[in-house]
């Protein structure tokens, strides 16, 4: 293989473990929950998710998931909700939404 493509690799597998080098502004995705399967996306840091709580919240399980997963990959503005810290295994919002 040409050295240069060795080094591509190379510092792709860098890349790939310093995530703080990326920041998604965008995203859209499906998430299967427990009970139905929503529409969850991110746009100008404004969170959308077609399930029934984030209606009333602005916020839900789905949501709080992917921020949990993302971390600092996300825009600053979109990677909190106005929950509370919710304690470790806590099932926020995923009783109430559909
Ligand atoms: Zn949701």
């Amino acid at each position: 293989m040409h050295s240069s493509v060795i080094g591509k690799i190379e510092k792709a597998n860098r890349y790939a473990r310093e995530t703080d080098r990326i920041t998604f502004d965008r995203l859209s995705l499906t998430f299967r929950g427990d009970n139905d399967t929503h529409r969850v996306s991110l746009d100008a840091d404004a969170w959308q998710c077609n399930c029934h709580y984030f209606e009333s919240w602005k916020t839900c399980a789905h949501v709080l998931a992917i921020q949990k997963i993302m971390g600092q990959m996300l825009p600053e503005a979109a990677q909190t909700s106005p929950f509370p810290a919710a304690p470790e295994g806590a099932a926020v919002g995923e009783t109430a939404s559909a």
